[in-house]
């Protein structure tokens, strides 16, 4: 058996409004080739200024990772010629990242593994190349766009660690706001390394699956790639240094080219753009920008609340959702809720009811904050259950009642005479006219059936509207029945 190492270069492109070294604007699916000026066009004698908002952006990311943020960065000239990129170089970090020597800790197999982050530098991106027919077309939209790239030691062993590694790192900068996560349009990818050896003989030669635009493709590539190279070492071959890319038509990995000889890109630097120095006032707008990341706020609303860790962690999985709920809990409390039912019963509502609703009438987590259901209401909602006001059946009602008609539970519940009945002697009536519907079910239920009997039950309720009390219900029917034996 082999032992194997992975280390991850993932690019996230930064929200930043305009591009990184010039004002242009950065965004996904304009009409090509309008975004652009003489900087990211690379015309001589143009002068880049550094966007202050992704060095902002790019020390949030740095400190989210434990990285050490450097007390000095600047940029540097990475020399090559491609035509995506008008000037020839490539505007990078190369001495002096913005944060070095950082960690994430991964949840594998119920242990915690930490991955070491080595670095993440801020670059430009290159623009797009379209192949149409035999033409190939050139966007430069995306050309100057600000680009972090941040690189892991090779602390991972299998494509499930870089899977979860992905997923974590693509919700950690989503909760931050920095990136948009969107894989598809690439917005997120990852160059993937692996490499394996015999045990104990340290790093193999290393494998680069280029531009992978899935977190699965970044796992199955991965242990096609674990596998493969198991099968040459076993027949006494050797790995090749090289490049390749997963083709998702045939679940393979293929060489794209080989990298026996490392690329001279002659880093030298930036001469046209100051180091930056991050001062006191930059790093405190740093920390003013942070928000508790996800893994930490599982832990708090598992530790605060009793929630289910795997509750915890679908909560958790988009920060608008995590807040919603944590809105509506802190007002299920001042409804004189304990912490852990108003966590239990919002949680249970948000995975079933209300996720229903929202797929349906297609609110994204980013909506939840202005839907008409606003976690008041849903507070509301949950109080009216728990004190026994309406039953659980009611209850979805008012709920649909609440998105249709934009008004409080209370008021609709009121309006509609939907409280739960009470009342034997009101309860009572509605046994009786159920068991004069239906005799031959009262026999049988006499016999001692016990679906028949519930089924009277459903009965008696359905006679009151929906609105008895679905346990004192049971009471009353099981009384009467021992009353016709
Ligand atoms: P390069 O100079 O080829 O870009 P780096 O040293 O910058 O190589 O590393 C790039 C990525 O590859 C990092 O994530 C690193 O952890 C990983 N890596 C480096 N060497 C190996 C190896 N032998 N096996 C697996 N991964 C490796
Ligand atoms: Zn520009
Ligand atoms: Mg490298």
């Amino acid at each position: 058996m082999y032992q194997s190492f992975i280390g991850l270069e993932v690019h996230i492109h930064l929200l930043t409004k305009s591009k990184v070294f010039c004002g242009c604007r950065a965004a996904f699916g304009d009409e090509p080739n309008t975004n652009v000026c003489p900087v990211c066009m690379g015309y001589p004698g143009v002068l880049p200024a550094l966007n202050e908002e992704a060095m902002r952006m790019s020390a949030m990311v740095a400190k989210a990772l434990n990285c050490t943020i450097s007390p000095k960065t600047w940029f540097e000239r990475k020399q090559y010629f491609y035509p995506d990129m008008t000037k020839n170089y490539q505007i990078s970090q190369f001495a002096s990242p913005v944060g070095v020597n950082g960690y994430v800790d991964l949840e594998v197999g119920g242990k915690t593994k930490r991955i070491r982050i080595k670095e993440c530098h801020l670059e430009e991106d290159a623009g797009k190349m379209v192949h149409a027919g035999n033409v190939t077309l050139l966007d430069y939209n995306r050309a100057g766009t600000s680009l972090l790239e941040i690189v892991t030691e090779p602390d991972m062993e299998t494509g499930e660690e870089a899977e979860l590694y992905i997923q974590q790192l693509r919700r950690m900068v989503r909760y931050l706001g920095v990136c948009d996560g969107n894989m598809e349009e690439g917005s997120l990818r990852a160059d993937a390394n692996v490499s394996i050896n015999l045990p104990g003989a340290g790093l193999g030669r290393k494998v680069e699956i280029k531009n992978l635009n899935s977190s699965r493709f970044v796992k199955l590539g991965l242990n096609y790639e674990i596998k493969r190279q198991a099968e040459v070492l076993d027949k006494g071959g050797a790995i090749r240094q090289e490049t390749r890319l997963w083709n998702e038509n045939r679940d393979q990995t293929e060489s794209m080219r080989s990298k026996e000889s490392a690329h001279d890109y002659r880093y030298f630097p930036e001469p046209d753009l100051p180091p930056f120095i991050p001062d006191a006032a930059f790093l405190a707008k740093v920390d003013a920008s942070m928000v508790e990341l996800p893994v930490a706020r599982e832990k708090r609303l598992c530790a605060e609340f009793g929630l289910a860790p795997g509750a915890a962690s679908l909560v958790c999985e988009e920060k608008p959702l995590a807040d919603y709920f944590e809105a509506a809990v802190h007002e299920a409390l001042l409804l004189d809720l304990s912490p852990h039912v108003a966590a239990e019963r919002v949680y249970a509502w948000l995975s079933s009811d209300v996720k229903r609703v929202m797929n349906r009438d297609k609110i994204a987590a980013e909506g939840m904050a202005s839907m008409r259901l606003s976690p008041k209401r849903l507070a509301s909602l949950v109080s009216l259950v728990a004190s026994g006001k309406i039953s659980g059946k009611i209850a979805k009602q008012t709920l649909e009642a609440v998105f249709s008609d934009d008004a409080d539970p209370e008021a609709i519940v009121k309006e509609r005479g939907w409280e739960q009945i009470v009342d034997p002697a009101v309860i009572g009536k509605a046994v009786e006219a159920a068991f004069a519907a239906d005799p031959k079910a009262v026999a049988a239920a006499a016999a001692g059936d016990q679906k028949i009997t519930a089924y009277l039950v459903g009965k008696t309720i359905a006679a009151t509207g929906g609105r008895a009390d679905p346990v004192l219900a049971g009471k009353l029917v099981a009384e009467k029945l021992s009353g016709e034996k």
